[in-house]
């Protein structure tokens, strides 16, 4: 060692060889029709949202546009009682929960919560935590299975917890039950002794708004005593006992894991898992997401209880919801635009990203906001504007909508 210490002034002839190189890569992006921006919005009401004026340079306020793009269903995000419970939580329990459940942030009001849940979902007990997205990711890592049989359209934060849980990951055709059969096939002929399989699907698929084949997928499972993990984040608070399509199809029994957010339906923020009393303890000590990271804020917390109460007892939010989902529909059905799915979120398939960037655009221009959905969230070729009716839509907003869409689907010579 000479001692001498290497100069830290690179001078103007800095070599950047080992740095970033963020231009090229937005700029791809933008060329390519696949960069997003933030959309800004000031105000937002159960139905509605205020966004400043795009045109404007300054703030100044834009025209009330009518939210078709977001998953909060049943409008509990500004239901009265739901607020009412966020503030007083606010007020009794703190904006935050002040530490991991496991040192100081366990409340009461997380407790109530998950008892609910639990009751909801027909489980043993259930478990919350500061997203779905860190729900997912917890609780595949936890398991640490060996093998993951993942639907092929699975939400990003499932295939996130394959990649980090280290599994081998097989992933099968999209709800095909005959392809996972094949899968774990040939898994067993060829995989080592004594693996633990996971199958991972959605209930509701975000972007398709189909439904899986969970009792077929079960039976599959079963043939082969792999455990099946459900995220119901579509579906929670939607179906039969505040639950989701594992209610409406009875199969608690069937399903080892169900999943699913409080940031949908139920109009909060954070995630669960409901299972076995003996699957919960295991997750609290092992879900690196749960242990390590601060407890769901309280006021979140209240809201999705309250949410879920209202959800399971109020049924007006829910027949509101379906008879929206008809209409539109129906009317988009009959314009002629190709309209996927089978439950509340309804795609409206246009194929090519230019051709839905510039409807989603159009919408905008009419007060209706549904921005296109492109690839890497969808496949090539099949994009989309999904629309996401809300219970507190009024029969005047969705007509709205559908005129919007008539006007602007004629223009761009898509319908
Ligand atoms: N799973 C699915 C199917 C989802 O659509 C989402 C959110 N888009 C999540 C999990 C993640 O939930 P959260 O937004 O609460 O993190």
């Amino acid at each position: 060692m000479s001692g001498e210490v290497p100069s830290t002034d690179a001078g103007p002839e800095a070599d950047t060889s080992h740095g970033f190189d963020p231009d090229t890569w937005v700029a791809t992006r933008k060329s390519d029709d696949l960069y997003r921006d933030l959309q800004p919005v000031d105000t937002v009401t159960a139905r509605a949202q205020m966004a400043p004026d795009p045109k404007g340079s300054e703030p100044e306020y834009g025209d009330e546009q009518i939210v078709f793009a977001a998953n909060n269903y049943l409008g509990l995000a500004h239901d009265e009682r739901v607020q009412a419970a966020t503030a007083e939580a606010a007020r009794k329990v703190g904006a935050g929960a002040g530490a991991s459940r496991l040192v100081t942030g366990d409340t009461g009001v997380h407790r109530a919560l998950e008892r609910d849940l639990a009751d909801a979902k027909r489980a043993e007990r259930a478990l919350v935590f500061s997203s779905g997205y860190a729900t997912n990711v917890g609780a595949i890592t936890a398991l640490d299975p060996n093998v993951v049989f993942s639907d092929e359209l699975n939400h990003a934060s499932i295939i996130d917890g394959c990649r980090l849980s280290e599994a081998e990951t097989v992933v099968y055709d999209h709800c095909d039950p005959e392809a996972l059969a094949a899968a774990m096939a040939l898994r067993e002929r060829e995989g080592g002794d004594n693996e633990q399989w996971l199958v991972l699907t959605d209930s509701v698929f975000s972007m398709g708004g189909d439904v899986a084949p969970i009792a077929d997928i079960c039976d599959v499972a079963e043939r082969y005593g792999a455990w099946v993990m459900v995220d119901e984040a579509h579906a929670t608070g939607l179906y039969e006992s505040g639950g989701g399509i594992v209610q409406r199809e009875g199969l608690e029994d069937r399903v080892h894991i169900q999943m699913g957010t409080l940031s949908k339906a139920l109009g909060s923020q954070g995630g669960y898992v409901a299972g076995s009393e003996v699957l919960v303890e295991h997750l609290l000590n092992a879900a690196r997401t749960f242990v390590f990271s601060t407890g769901l804020a309280p006021p979140a917390a209240s809201a999705a209880r309250e949410a879920l109460r209202v959800a399971r007892e109020d049924e007006r939010q829910r027949e509101r919801l379906w008879a929206n989902v008809d209409r539109l529909r129906d009317g988009l059905g009959s314009m002629g635009y190709e309209v996927w799915g089978d439950t509340q979120i309804l795609p409206v398939v246009v194929g090519d990203r230019a051709d839905a960037l510039a409807l989603g655009e159009r919408l905008r221009e009419h007060d209706v906001i549904a921005p296109a959905i492109r690839p890497p969230t969808v496949l090539e070729g099949t994009s989309r504007i999904r629309i996401a009716p809300m219970a507190t839509h009024t029969t005047e907003d969705v007509d709205a909508c559908l005129a919007a869409f008539q006007t602007a689907g004629s223009a761009l010579g898509l319908i």
